[in-house]
């Protein structure tokens, strides 16, 4: 630890030492079990809800949502397909609305809900902007749900998902909006209110929170119409929608690391801002990096740049890199054809050999300017050495 240039804060993040302290201070103090009746259950119990009011605070809640903690991002964004298809019988075989770019965690989800005899319907998302003729044609009012990211984790284009609320809000009676803002989460400014959702899927890893927790946010109406029904069934936690014993520490670590990020947004964007510019000052302007591509979405949130090599194979540079202590990420490693079905990069506009020589660079706030010239230099020694190779 200290001397890597790590550029793979999509991936995750190390939990900050604020994180840290609290996940080992409320698990030494606070260790009682929440739904014990005695004092201790009681300490647990204030710890837990203390850290669903900050969630709530940081995603601009102020209807009363709930926070339901899970083990991350992917069992949320299961826990809200799943959760609002089986919800009333009369849903199978309606509409599911989502988009083209999605994080395998929803793709998957949908294909088993697919699979059921639900209809899924994509919007493409070419060029990283969801295509406004398709919201306006998929909005039918047979519509039960909308599961759309905020910001996409292969190429950080930002959709525009106040404009499918808007479409379900004047199509779709049924409709509930997800969304998977897991990456967008701290990143770029949003609120429940803009974005019109009834499910927000978070995680706390990618935040500088512990792994293997996170939540979903669900709207007061969802939970008044029993919109939403458990995965896990037992001792009836988490409002009876994630039955286990809750882990109180993670939640309250998890709540720290949110309110540090929440507070320090706008400082966080501007400093993002700044070293994704000069990582595109400094790409654009290496002329031994002239083959190379940056994937621009019209839209996008600053902390995350597609990059295509062409010809070099992204997990070869990925390699290469990682020997010199440079880590990035292979754009299409955990969501590329075939398993997936069509990865996001294929969904913006790649052919496969681009989207087999794409990498994903993703910037944490604490990375430096020095930091992102020196990854630069890594990249154009070893775009010209691997081109020596063949
Ligand atoms: N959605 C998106 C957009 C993601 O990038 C990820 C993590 N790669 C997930 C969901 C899954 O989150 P977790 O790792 O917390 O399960």
């Amino acid at each position: 630890m200290g001397n890597e240039l790590y550029f793979d804060n999509s991936a995750t993040t190390r939990i900050s030492e604020e994180a840290l302290k609290t996940y080992l201070s409320v698990s030494r103090e606070q260790y009682g079990n929440p739904s014990s009746l005695h004092g201790m259950g009681k300490d647990a119990e204030k710890v837990l809800s203390d850290a669903r009011k900050t969630i709530a605070k940081t995603v601009g809640d102020t209807a009363g949502g709930t926070v339901l903690f899970t083990s991350g991002g992917t069992e949320a964004n299961n826990l809200a397909l799943f959760g609002r298809a089986h919800a009333k019988p009369r849903f199978k075989g309606k509409t599911i609305l989502t988009t083209a770019g999605e994080h395998a965690s929803v793709k998957m989800p949908l294909a088993e809900l697919g699979k059921e005899g639900f209809r899924i319907v994509e919007i493409p998302t070419v060029g990283g902007r969801l295509d406004p003729d398709a919201i306006a044609k998929y909005a039918t009012p047979d519509v039960i749900l909308a599961s759309v990211m905020l910001v996409n984790n292969e190429t950080g284009a930002l959709y525009d998902v106040p404009a499918v609320a808007a479409a379900l809000r004047r199509n779709c009676p049924d409709a509930i909006l997800h969304v998977d803002a897991t990456q967008a989460y701290l990143k770029v400014p949003f609120s429940v209110k803009s974005l019109d959702c009834g499910l927000l899927t978070l995680s706390s890893h990618k935040i500088e929170g512990p792994k293997g927790t996170g939540a979903l946010w669900v709207d007061p109406g969802v939970i008044k119409n029993r919109g939403l029904s458990p995965l896990l069934f037992g001792g009836g936690q988490e409002s009876g929608l994630r039955s286990g014993t809750e882990d109180p520490a993670s939640a309250a670590a998890f709540a720290k690391a949110a309110a540090i990020g929440f507070s320090a947004l706008s400082e966080r964007i501007a400093r993002l801002t700044e070293l994704r510019e000069r990582l595109l000052a400094a790409l654009s302007g290496d002329p031994r990096l002239s083959t190379l591509r940056v994937n621009q979405p019209p839209v996008f949130a600053p902390h995350i740049v597609s990059v295509t090599l062409p010809k070099i194979k992204s997990e070869t540079m990925l390699h290469a890199l990682s020997a010199r202590g440079v880590f990035v990420s292979s754009g299409s490693a955990c969501s590329s054809h075939g398993k997936h079905g069509t990865s996001a990069l294929s969904a913006f506009g790649l052919s496969d050999a681009d989207a087999d020589a794409t990498i994903r660079i993703s910037f944490s706030h604490r990375n430096t300017v020095e930091q992102v010239d020196l990854l630069c230099e890594a990249l154009a020694e070893e775009v010209g050495r691997l081109a020596r190779f063949k």
